[in-house]
């Protein structure tokens, strides 16, 4: 089963994509984790990448590529993934559609999770990560019992700079520009699925997996 989980910044592609990959037993890759990670440990591609996504811009499609190409190529995506992130523009969906055709592999679905441009304003740049474990919050939505501490860990609880008002709304914009587009190319290659992201994530959840379950028996 190889997925995609398509939708703007904050429509909760992280979030069901944890959940997708438990239930299928498929691992869920984010070439945003990637990037943040790489940047944490300052190896030479996180130093490229930094300003793009402190900007909210889009990294080059040659850096994007070439960590999705030997991420693929590990043993654990022998039975399938599920990718959060990526492909974020066309010539990235050509390229993993090469990339596939070449080992005679194909899609089995690709997920839009859809979500109004000001829900997702007010999720993102209300959102506090714990420093330490990662754990997720909100101002409004989900908050922490001490002001600024993990209630898991006691870690510090930091906003992300690409959560930045600013840069959320440069993100939706960068979005709507180059990722939307594919919304057209996997409708055109009948694999799109769209999901309503301003449901509860259980709701969500489960509209995917019943999505995903008619797919693989039709
Ligand atoms: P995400 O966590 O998926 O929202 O990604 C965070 C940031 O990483 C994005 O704003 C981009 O700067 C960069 N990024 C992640 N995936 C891609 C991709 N497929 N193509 C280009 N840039 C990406």
């Amino acid at each position: 089963m190889r997925l995609i989980l398509l939708g703007p910044p904050g429509a909760g592609k992280g979030t069901q994509a944890a959940r997708i990959g438990a239930e299928f037993g498929i691992p869920p890759i984010s070439t945003g984790d990637m990037f943040r990670e790489a940047i944490k440990l300052q190896t030479e591609l996180g130093k490229k990448v930094e300003k793009y996504l402190s900007s909210g811009e889009l990294v080059p499609d040659d850096l994007v590529l070439g960590i999705v190409a030997e991420r693929l190529a590990q043993p654990d995506t022998a039975g399938g993934f599920l990718l959060d992130g990526f492909p974020r523009t066309v010539p990235q969906a050509q390229a993993l559609d090469g990339y596939l055709a070449e080992k005679g592999q194909s899609l089995t679905a690709v997920i839009e999770i859809a979500v109004d441009p000001e829900i997702l304003v007010a999720r993102l740049s209300g959102r506090r990560i714990c420093q330490n474990c990662g754990a997720v919050y909100h101002v409004v939505t989900k908050k922490e019992q001490e002001t600024g501490v993990c209630d898991l860990c006691r870690g510090q609880l930091i906003q992300r700079e690409d959560d930045y008002e600013a840069t959320v709304r440069n993100r939706l914009a960068v979005y709507a520009r180059q990722t939307a587009p594919l919304i057209q190319y996997y409708h055109e290659a009948g694999l799109l699925m769209r999901v309503d992201g301003a449901k509860p994530i259980a709701d969500v959840y489960r509209e995917i997996e019943r999505g995903i379950r008619n797919r693989v028996e039709q």
